[in-house]
């Protein structure tokens, strides 16, 4: 027998290589199990390559590692064959645990097989060894290394199987995974080599020719590590790669919820927006056809939001607006949807048993918008103006039903605001027409077709004129002569107005002028202003500059804004009028009576006249609690030291009734309808200034005839 023994470092080597193919191997069904397919095979192929390549090499380096007092040389071609066996071993394992599921006999068939490969590798590495004059192999040791070869795949197969789905931890589990799996195949290999013996005969020959064992160990270890090293760089650059694309996904992904969030929702109040809106009235629609439901669509718009965002800016606008959202979605159910579509204009779309029931909730929600909103530190009030079409009489698409619940809110507008209106086919008409009139409003003040009239006021009891009220008209090709009730309320809200009240306030000033210099010294002109003129942050300034422009004195201008304007916001209007009153303007609280008022911010308004609402006047003579009103008011002005204008006058009765009462000034029809100033201009020749003409000679007539 020859005695043999180890070089510990060649031992320690294959040690290494033997971890490092392990865990080589270990990194690669990673790689096979998360990367795409096509990569996938390229991991497996590359992988089972340097993993085949090192258990080879921890055995060729362990068979280096032994020696004999002979030198020993090795057939290249039976050792190429070895290596050829451990790749196949490795394609296999990897191939293995890439599988969905480890069945027991999967995992049984499995290490039997990689234990067999590696057994096979073995020894047939050990057969290319040429030694003379031979060796012979104890049966039992090499069973016990078949056996080990085995055990050792079996643990390396279900380590490797159950790394795959790790996430925690995974490289040091893997270390550890690779030196148990290093130390069994070590263990295999050693054992492998205890079974080999070698016979001594006295000569001791030994094949030359064969490779020199040396050289070899240092090529085999150095070409080894290099691969396995390589291996493991490109799988930790392409394991990086992999999670910063995933990353990228996951962000890509994120991104798109967050587009599809935004794409479809309002930011402000996170309420659904026009598109989805679209979409689930299409469901709707859907539903009911196959089940021959109802569903309803309420249109919603606030009044007097604009006013709101002008005077106390964006930022309460918008909390305000997320205020009401929240007093609807309180009293709507889950199924229904609550939409924005930008502004202060939101839709319902609510499923229901009988239209009675959009009116039930429409009228709930008409009384819940009007009570006062915290907001700040202001107490904001607003109200709603609805519109309500229902599935299947107001339409059968969604666009019709919109369209419809539109002109619907528009017809609850139109008739004072703060109410609820089922569409009817007449409206329909309306919307179209409104349109055109909005198209066309665009344009009156460059095409130069608004017209200023002005209305007498005369001082009570029977003159002179003191003053006149400019009333705006539209000259509108192909409709005459169109009254502000018809455009007005649609400039308000596209905003219009303010270009419009504008040039209004500028022609007013300019024909003051002109009448001032004529030497009508003593008249004044009064300006209406729409809530969204009133509460524009340089309407002063725009006044100022306007006055300044045509030279006329601050007193002689009145800026007429309605009570209700008034009173939306006090503080902020009584703000805006002690800027106008510190200029000299005079303010006029207009249709006075029709709104509420505080008494106590009455008393705080630095304005110098209330007008009476032509309404009560109308009915003075023949209805008892409106003559008491008008009384109470002119009381109330005395007291406040308000000047009482009173409109609408028709007739002589009510001019004798609001004399005796001790009104200060008069206007109305009886005395003088609105009209042009080259009309203003015979009148003065005639029989002004100075003396009422007697009203027999003036008919009350209906004011839409006087705009013909
Ligand atoms: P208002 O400020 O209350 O103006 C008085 C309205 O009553 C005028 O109607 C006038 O023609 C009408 N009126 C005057 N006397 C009599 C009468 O004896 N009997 C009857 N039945 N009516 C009388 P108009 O011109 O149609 O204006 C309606 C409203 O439109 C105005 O009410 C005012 O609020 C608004 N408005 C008119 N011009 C302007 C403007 O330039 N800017 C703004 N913001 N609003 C304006
Ligand atoms: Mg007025
Ligand atoms: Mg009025």
């Amino acid at each position: 027998m020859l005695a043999s023994s180890y070089n510990d470092v060649l031992v320690l080597f294959s040690f290494i290589v033997a971890i490092l193919a392990s865990y080589t191997a270990l990194d690669m069904v990673g790689r096979v199990a998360t990367t795409d397919r096509a990569a996938a095979r390229w991991w497996l192929g590359g992988g089972a390559v340097a993993m085949g390549i090192g258990i080879w090499s921890m055995h060729f380096i362990g068979m280096l590692a032994f020696s004999l007092p002979v030198s020993i040389s090795y057939d290249p071609l039976i050792t190429g064959l070895s290596m050829l066996i451990a790749i196949a071993s490795s394609i296999f394992a990897l191939w293995f645990v890439t599988a969905a599921a480890l069945s027991l006999p999967r995992l049984v068939a499995g290490s039997l097989i990689l234990g067999g490969g590696i057994a096979g590798m073995h020894y047939t590495g050990m057969a290319a060894m040429s030694v003379m004059p031979g060796m012979s192999y104890d049966a039992r040791w090499v069973l016990l290394s078949v056996v080990i070869a085995v055990l050792a795949s079996a643990a390396a197969l279900w380590m490797a199987f159950r790394l795959r789905t790790q996430i925690n931890n995974v490289k040091l589990l893997r270390a550890l995974a690779a030196i148990i799996m290093g130390v069994a195949i070590v263990g295999m290999h050693y054992t492998g080599m205890a079974a080999a013996h070698f016979q001594m005969t006295g000569s001791m020959m030994h094949h030359h020719g064969g490779v020199n064992t040396n050289w070899l160990a240092v090529v085999v270890i150095v070409f080894t590590l290099a691969v396995l090293a390589i291996t493991l760089v490109v799988s930790v650059l392409d394991a990086r790669l992999q999670a910063r694309t995933s990353i990228l996904a996951q962000s890509l992904e994120h991104a798109n919820r967050e587009l599809m969030q935004l794409a479809l929702h309002d930011n402000l109040t996170k309420l659904p927006n026009r598109l989805l809106l679209e979409d689930r009235i299409q469901q709707a629609l859907q539903k009911a056809e196959h089940e021959g439901a109802l569903f309803a669509v309420l249109f919603m718009d606030l009044d007097g939001f604009k006013a709101v965002n002008d005077a106390y800016g964006h930022h309460i606008g918008d909390q305000l607006l997320i205020a009401v959202t929240d007093r609807i979605q309180g009293c709507i159910r889950a199924q229904d949807t609550l939409a924005r579509l930008g502004g202060d204009e939101f839709v319902l779309l609510m499923e229901m048993n009988d239209p009675a029931d959009a009116a039930t909730l429409a009228a709930q929600l008409v009384m819940l918008i009007e009570q006062p909103f915290n907001v700040s530190r202001y107490e904001l009030l607003v109200s709603i103006s609805i519109g309500i079409a229902v599935y299947p009489s107001d339409g059968t698409t969604e666009r019709e039903l919109m369209l419809n619940a539109d002109a619907a809110m528009y017809h609850t507008k139109n008739s004072g605001r703060n109410g609820h209106s089922f569409f009817q086919k007449s409206m329909n008409v309306n919307a179209q027409e409104q349109l055109q009139l909005m198209h066309d409003l665009r344009l009156a003040i460059e095409r130069n077709e608004l017209r200023l009239h002005y209305q007498p006021k005369f001082t009570a009891p029977s003159g002179p004129v003191c003053g006149f009220e400019a009333l705006v008209r539209w000259e509108r090709p192909g409709s005459g002569m169109l009254s502000p009730a018809v455009f007005l309320p649609l400039a308000e809200k596209t905003g219009l107005i303010l270009p419009m009240g504008e040039w209004v306030l500028n022609e007013a000033c300019r024909q003051l002028r002109e009448w001032h210099r004529q030497g009508h010294e003593e008249w004044s002109i009064a300006v209406n202003l729409s809530a969204l003129q009133f509460e524009q942050p340089d309407l002063v300034e725009k006044v100022v500059n306007i006055i300044n422009r045509h030279q006329i004195p601050a007193e002689k201008l009145t800026l007429e804004v309605t009570e209700t304007t008034a009173m939306l916001n006090p503080d902020v209007s009584v703000a805006i009028l002690d800027q106008l009153t510190d200029l000299g303007i005079k303010a006029s609280i207009d249709d006075f009576g029709t709104g509420y008022s505080s008494l106590l911010y009455l008393k705080r308004l630095p304005a110098s006249e209330l007008k009476i609402d032509r309404a009560f006047i109308n009915e003075l003579t023949t209805n008892n609690g409106d003559a008491s009103i008008v009384s109470a008011i002119i009381a109330l002005g005395k007291t406040l030291n308000l000047k009482v204008v009173a409109e609408g006058v028709e007739t002589a009765e009510q001019q004798a009734f609001l004399n005796r009462l001790g009104c200060d000034t008069l206007q109305g029809f009886l005395l003088g309808r609105p009209m042009t100033p080259a009309q203003i201009g015979d009148r003065i020749s005639s029989d002004w200034p100075g003396h009422v003409v007697p009203a027999t000679e003036r008919e009350a007539t209906p004011v839409a005839d006087s705009l013909k």
